[in-house]
């Protein structure tokens, strides 16, 4: 008999987690597991920022997955997935390759949401993935080296659009890496301008009063221009358009306005709401018996109103449920219902500095920083093991950051 296929695209949180979990609950020989990556590395998506202002070695985001998956147990293809043929039960992949597969996990994560404001898709610097912010790294690098030559200033504005989450921790790595890259690169640091643009009246507007003002007041710590209640509504290569017309001379924005689902799940064949692929409690596509889907590119309706947040803790909590899910329809047993139990947040404002809140306990300050660091060291260990740690920590850096 032939053995029954397992397909998972997208090896992000969602889809290296689960593929690791089935290594573990599958017995040898009971199907074949393949993982689809664009790329044939994984990246630490909650570290991006830092890729994006040179604050940590690439060798610490970024890791070759057939380092990290067992090849004997997990087969890996890399390439790029443009659609699905449900009927066929096969994915299309860019080259011109068609996987076959019996179930299929969807885990294709996000991209950015630009809400169709003119320039920011051509002109903005984004954090979508380690590409795009390695793309930050080299314009600042390019903007340093440029002032140099013809000393205008406006290459030494760089400006956050958004202040969710992303955008503070972007800002937090901006300003605490960019005084070194300035003494790098030999330019006048006093030059240097750090914007944040923001459209609520306040930085993490859906946290706690206490903890938008000590976040405030890191920023201002740092120097940060901050632009509250203020909507960027154009970008150009040469400036940043706010409304009211103000206008910020800059060769840099970085956009972190928030997320949508992969627009690759359109070509799916199937049911697509809110830009996302709508899932059940067993974590199934609605209506498919044997397509799941995880993470950022789905959406898990926690109640009637609500949906579950895009982030990388429900992604793996999910990619725990799934594998098991996957293993139990492939073996004709009962799925379980996935319930989603939030641990809570932090998010870090440089190395030192950190916001969050766990249950009803808000943390901020070095304790909050330490606790994001442990958060971190923790996903390492799940994905590899304390060799891992030493490995990322250790290691021999590839990049002069
Ligand atoms: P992803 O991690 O985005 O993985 C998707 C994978 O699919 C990637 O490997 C990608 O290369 C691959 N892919 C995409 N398109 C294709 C294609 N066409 N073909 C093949 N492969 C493809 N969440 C938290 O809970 N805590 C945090 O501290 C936190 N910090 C964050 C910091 C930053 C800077 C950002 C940007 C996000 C942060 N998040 C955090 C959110 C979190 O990173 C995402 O929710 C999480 O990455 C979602 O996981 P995923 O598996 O769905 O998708
Ligand atoms: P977000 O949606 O949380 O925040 C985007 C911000 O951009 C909002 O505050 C919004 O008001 C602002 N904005 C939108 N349009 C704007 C415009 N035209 N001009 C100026 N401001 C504008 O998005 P995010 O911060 O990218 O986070 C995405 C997801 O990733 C969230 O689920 C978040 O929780 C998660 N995340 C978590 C962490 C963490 O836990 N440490 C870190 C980063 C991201």
């Amino acid at each position: 008999m032939n053995k029954p296929k397992i397909v998972i695209l997208g090896a992000g949180y969602g889809g290296i987690i689960t593929s690791k979990k089935l290594e573990k609950l599958l017995k040898s020989g009971e199907a074949d597991v393949t993982l689809i990556n664009k790329h044939e590395y994984h990246y630490i998506t909650t570290q991006l920022h830092k890729t994006g202002a040179g604050t940590a070695a690439d060798r610490q985001i970024a890791m070759e997955i057939p380092e990290l998956i067992n090849p004997e147990k997990t087969n890996f293809i890399k390439g790029s997935v443009t659609g699905v043929d449900v009927k066929k039960q096969a994915v299309h992949l860019e080259d011109g390759q068609t996987v076959k597969y019996d179930y299929l996990l969807i885990a294709l994560g996000f991209d950015i949401e630009t809400f169709g404001i003119p320039g920011i898709e051509e002109h903005a610097f984004a954090i979508r993935s380690f590409r795009s912010t390695k793309a930050i790294y080299n314009q600042i690098i390019r903007q340093l080296n440029q002032y140099k030559e013809d000393k205008d200033s406006s290459r030494l504005t760089f400006v956050v659009a958004g202040g969710g989450f992303t955008g503070v921790e972007i800002l937090g790595e901006l300003a605490e890496g960019l005084p070194k890259l300035c003494k790098k690169y030999d330019v006048p640091f006093e030059e240097v301008k750090i914007v944040a643009v923001e459209a609520a009246p306040s930085v993490i507007p859906f946290f706690p009063k206490e903890s938008i003002k000590y976040t405030t007041e890191v920023l201002e710590k740092f120097n940060i221009d901050m632009y509250m209640s203020t909507k960027i509504v154009e970008c150009t290569p040469r400036k940043v358009v706010l409304e009211n017309d103000i206008e910020i001379p800059t060769c840099t924005l970085i956009w972190s306005c928030g997320v949508k689902g992969n627009p690759i799940i359109q070509n799916c064949g199937l049911p697509v709401e809110k830009g996302k692929l709508p899932i059940d409690s067993y974590l199934r596509v609605k209506g498919m018996k044997n397509i799941f889907s995880i993470g950022d590119c789905s959406l898990f309706m926690k109640d009637e109103k609500n949906t579950l947040p895009p982030t990388a803790q429900v992604a793996l909590h999910e990619a725990d449920v799934c594998a098991k899910n996957i293993v139990a329809a492939l073996r004709g047993g009962s799925l379980k219902a996935f319930e989603y139990h939030h641990k809570g947040s932090v998010a870090s404002i440089g190395n030192f500095a950190a916001v969050g809140k766990v249950g009803n306990f808000r943390l901020s300050g070095l304790f909050a920083a330490f606790m994001k660091q442990v958060i971190e060291a923790r996903y390492l260990l799940n994905l590899g093991g304390p060799s891992l740690i030493i490995k990322q920590h250790f290691g021999v850096s590839k990049e002069p950051v």
